[in-house]
């Protein structure tokens, strides 16, 4: 038999909830993973042996007491270090949060609990998820498990990391500009950014609000559709988080591709991305139109001014969300200071890093007064007309599918001093944040050995279409099924 760190989340959900397995093996399993690989991979930056051993137990409990454990019994979990852990330290990859301990749950960290899942550690990221690499993380970046010289991309890099190492099945990131796909593409594995308001932001970090976004990240389509089943839904406490039923993802799965439309937007395979990640991309395309459906190339104009408009626009709402950080009430405090403007000065120049200092910057100049109109406002019209781009491409389409990053993973340090070439990075992950809408990455090949993604976009909560097509594409291929060497 398999070993456990191999199984899928509804094999080992089922066989914990009938008692076949203990959540406890489980959990034991997984923590002998990360014992054995993540001084390499360091995809975690806190390991929660006893959280683990707590929860698991508490699973078992309740399973020899005939209650039912819930649908994630005994799935070990990983948790992005942005999202608040009741009594678990709290980094958000910054040396200004060293030491925080949350006294609260985020919303989809106490769902994960109620439906039986075990944290068994936070995932490192890059500070506040300002980065496409985690090597903007204050505590060292995590490496790719298919080449432990390489980014596993970010800003979700320890949550996908950690996935792809097989140290845990299943693991919650953010996305606000790509950071839950691009590092699932980068890592072979599957990543979910659902539509804005589908999932409470409820004690996840804020980075820039109007795009933030939680999400799962698995091995598998079927995998991240359970999760985002147990993670989405209205929240009391995030007005944003809007009251639609949650559909079963999982219920996609028997679909099929027959009568789909798929849209291939051309700016999605222009400069810079690589051809031969496009290649693959257009190969899985026609994998689809095999299995039934039809596809057609179309154009999403605007596209091209959004990774400016992005840059205005997410700075402009970190510098605000981060205002927060003041040496006063949480995190770092500066020694010995001069009043409280040097507090408070000192305090942010010790405790942020580079990149976040820069986009604090640009987003206090963008909306200062006389640049406002200038920067801030017209990055909110180009948004409208990205959307209206997407509005009037989902009239037609029912998906689109484009490359989720334009290149396979890069070395560490490789754009760590070109900062434009990091942008780039998420140019294809950018457009779905800034319209609000549902996308995922899935494994379609490989390239020099490293795996490429395969981007899936849907309208606004229509993410079972979305699933549909990644499930009739996952079952006639297997880029899933393949390990990292690790
Ligand atoms: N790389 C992008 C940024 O740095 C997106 C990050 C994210 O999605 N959190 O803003």
């Amino acid at each position: 038999m398999a070993p456990y760190t191999d199984w899928s989340i509804s094999e080992i959900a089922e066989r914990v909830r009938s008692g076949e397995v203990a959540a406890a093996d489980v959990a034991e399993a997984s923590l002998a993973r990360i014992e054995a690989v993540d001084d390499r991979v360091r995809a975690l930056l806190t390991v929660t042996p006893e959280v683990a051993r707590a929860q698991a137990t508490a699973v078992d409990r309740a399973i020899a007491a005939g209650e039912d454990a819930g649908p994630l019994a005994g799935v070990p979990v990983a948790v992005k270090d942005n999202l608040c852990t009741h009594g678990v330290r709290t980094t958000c990859g910054s040396r200004i949060l060293p030491q925080f301990v949350p006294p609260y749950d985020a919303t989809v960290v106490a769902r994960l609990r109620e439906a039986g899942a075990v944290m068994v550690g936070k995932a490192n990221l890059d500070e506040f998820a300002m980065g496409s690499s985690t090597e903007n993380s204050a505590y060292g970046p995590s490496r790719n498990p298919w080449d432990l010289d390489r980014v596993p991309g970010g800003s979700s890099g320890g949550s996908a990391a950690a996935v792809a190492a097989r140290e845990a099945p299943a693991a919650l990131g953010s996305d606000t500009g790509g950071s839950i796909r691009q590092p699932a593409s980068l890592c072979g594995i599957v990543g979910v950014k659902p539509t804005y308001g589908r999932v409470s932001r409820y004690g996840l970090v804020a980075y820039a609000s109007s795009l933030d976004q939680v999400g799962p990240l698995a091995r598998s389509v079927d995998d991240s559709a359970l999760l985002l089943s147990v993670i989405a839904g209205a929240d009391p406490r995030d007005a944003t988080c809007v009251d639609v039923p949650v559909p079963d993802y999982r219920a996609a799965a028997a679909a099929g591709m027959r009568g789909l439309r798929i849209g291939v937007p051309r700016e999605f395979f222009a400069e810079g991305v690589d051809p031969a990640v496009g290649a693959l991309v257009r190969a899985a395309v026609e994998r689809l139109c095999e299995e039934g459906a039809s596809a057609e190339d179309c154009s999403l104009p605007s596209v091209s001014y959004c990774l400016s408009a992005y840059y205005i626009i997410a700075p402009a709402e970190a510098s605000s969300n981060l205002a927060r950080y003041d040496g006063v009430k949480y995190g770092h405090r500066a020694g010995a200071h001069a009043g409280h403007i040097g507090l408070m000065e000192r305090t942010r120049a010790e405790g942020f890093g580079a990149e976040v200092q820069q986009r604090i910057m640009i987003g206090t100049y963008a909306l200062s007064a006389g640049y406002y109109d200038a920067y801030y406002r017209r990055a909110q019209q180009v948004r409208t007309l990205i959307r209206r781009d997407f509005d009037a491409a989902f009239e037609r389409f029912d998906v689109l599918a484009t490359p989720t990053s334009p290149t396979v993973a890069f070395k560490v340090g490789e754009k760590a001093d070109d900062p434009l070439a990091m942008k780039l990075a998420d140019v294809c992950t950018l457009p779905v944040n800034m319209a609000g809408i549902p996308a995922m990455s899935l494994p379609c090949g490989f390239h020099e050995g490293l795996p490429v993604g395969l981007q899936l976009i849907a309208a606004a909560f229509c993410e079972e279409t979305m699933f549909r097509a990644a499930y009739a594409y996952e079952r006639t291929t297997d880029w899933h099924t393949r390990h990292a060497p690790l």
